[in-house]
């Protein structure tokens, strides 16, 4: 479909003529995502600076059937934001403003453009802390996280966004404008529609701002590198400390491919001849912290570590932790195409997933990466493969399709934290029966009747 002159027109008539993109040029930056395969031109892009544009430009959109794809960095990993329908994509940027840090009741409220590192730099004045944190923090936006449902490495001790979520507020695809939940811990008010909304992909409203609850920055905290020459020995490395009741804050891995790219662009000190190392970072009370501290080192010890090295100090410590951050950059680039996987298992069976994909990769002839938040058990296998080879593509989707029957296998799910979008489409309904895909629909139906909030999205192959 092409826009009308009058939608054109009462769109920059509600967002001012800086706040809307027309010309196709500026908008093709719109066009994609951080995944490599998915495109679709958007007919205007806009950028709200307050809730009554939103409710106006989805007013004039659902009187006039027209797509509406939000919009945060455009970071997702799954397709998301791509709008593949086309019609309007709504840019959530300009609404960055954080409107109330509650430090006598330790909640936040923000716009959603806010980016995750601006929020945690200015809680960190009060001494206060937002864990989840995925590792495109700084880019990502926080209505972007809620609606992938993400989270990142703090995930293993302290949980994802939607764990930390109380209210919101909501635009329908009607353009009412609609509170959900409030400012306090607990809240039983019917469904809880602000979790409903966590993980919705942006296909069931637009979040608006939302108010989160915050922690006190943990008082000590200590990194530790444990180095392993066999990557499934790391796999059981993880659960040993985890079923022995130890709980770092973090437990995240990085292979020996992805160690050697990181090590190419910015030498941060990792070891290049791992085949692969477990970063943790235990936090909290000193004490506590030195008495796990020694228990990690001394449970992967005894998985068959070649070594344990606690970090020296702060620094190198964030260099670690900065080398994991740039994890998924050293892997984007390295071949035309990528299928970057999100598949997440128990953690009893995190080694049988790294068996198994290790030997999918010498079946199948690839270079299949791994890298991951592995102490929730979730990884992120990524093969590297091209799109325009034919045969080399097909083998690289059968890998990951086996990747999908062996997390599934294995009791766990299709995607930890990246979404479905348009990534994980066709393997849906491998890993949810047809009734509950049903479920998915009469939701979306309820909330948006003419199915013009990201269509396409989730379960459309199904
Ligand atoms: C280098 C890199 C590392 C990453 N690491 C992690 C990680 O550790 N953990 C993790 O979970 N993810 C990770 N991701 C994936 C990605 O960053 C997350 O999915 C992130 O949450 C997306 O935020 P965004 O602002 O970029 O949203 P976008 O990509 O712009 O949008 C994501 C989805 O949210 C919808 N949306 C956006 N804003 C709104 C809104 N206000 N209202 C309703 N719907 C909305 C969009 O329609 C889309 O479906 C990584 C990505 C990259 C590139």
């Amino acid at each position: 479909m092409s826009l009308s002159k009058e939608v054109i027109q009462a769109l920059a008539e509600i967002t001012g003529k800086d706040g809307m993109r027309v010309d196709p040029v500026d908008m093709s930056v719109y066009a994609y995502d951080a995944t490599t395969r998915w495109r679709g031109m958007p007919e205007a892009v806009v950028f709200p600076t307050q809730v009554d544009q939103i409710s106006a430009i989805m007013a004039l959109a659902n009187a006039h059937i027209i797509p509406v794809t939000v919009r945060g960095a455009g970071t997702s990993l799954s397709g998301g934001p791509v709008p593949t329908a086309g019609g309007i994509v709504m840019c959530m940027t300009r609404m960055n403003r954080i409107l109330n840090i509650d430090t006598d009741n330790f909640t936040v409220t923000a716009e959603v453009g806010v980016v995750l590192n601006d929020l945690n730099m200015a809680l960190a004045k009060h001494n206060l802390f937002f864990p989840p944190d995925p590792q495109s923090f700084l880019a990502a936006t926080l209505g972007g996280c809620l609606s992938e449902g993400a989270g990142g490495p703090y995930a293993v001790k302290y949980g994802l966004f939607k764990h930390y979520i109380l209210g919101m507020t909501v635009v329908l695809a009607s353009g009412d404008i609609l509170k959900l939940g409030g400012n306090t811990m607990k809240n039983v008010t019917g469904y809880d529609l602000p979790q409903l909304l966590c993980g919705a992909e942006g296909t069931l409203a637009v979040i608006a701002d939302a108010t989160f609850r915050l922690l006190v920055a943990p008082q000590a905290k200590q990194t530790v590198m444990a180095i392993f020459d066999d990557v499934t020995q790391a796999g059981k490395a993880v659960h040993r400390v985890r079923s022995a009741g130890v709980l770092p804050a973090k437990i995240e891995m990085i292979d020996n491919w992805v160690i050697r790219r990181i090590e190419e662009h910015t030498p941060l000190g990792l070891p290049l001849s791992a085949a692969a190392i477990l970063l943790f970072q235990m936090d909290g009370m000193a004490p506590a912290v030195e008495k796990e501290t020694d228990q990690v080192i001394e449970l992967c010890r005894k998985t068959g570590a070649a070594e344990v090295r606690p970090a020296k100090d702060a620094t190198e410590a964030q260099n670690f932790w900065t080398a994991r951050s740039f994890g998924f950059s050293a892997v984007f680039g390295s071949a035309p195409t990528l299928i970057s996987e999100d598949v997440v298992v128990p953690t009893s069976r995190i080694a049988d997933l790294i068996q198994c994909i290790k030997a999918l990769e010498r079946t199948h002839d690839l270079t299949i990466v791994l890298l991951g938040h592995a102490g929730d058990g979730n990884l992120h296998p990524c093969i590297l493969t091209d799109m325009d080879d034919a045969d080399h593509y097909e083998r690289a989707q059968m890998a990951s399709n086996a990747i999908f029957d062996a997390a599934l296998a294995f009791g766990g799910a299709i995607s930890g934290e990246h979404g479905i979008g348009l990534e994980k489409q066709q393997i849906l309904k491998k890993a949810m029966p047809a009734q509950g895909i049903d479920l998915l629909k009469q939701i979306k139906r309820a909330f948006d009747p003419k199915g013009i909030l990201n269509p396409g999205k989730i379960w459309e192959a199904s």
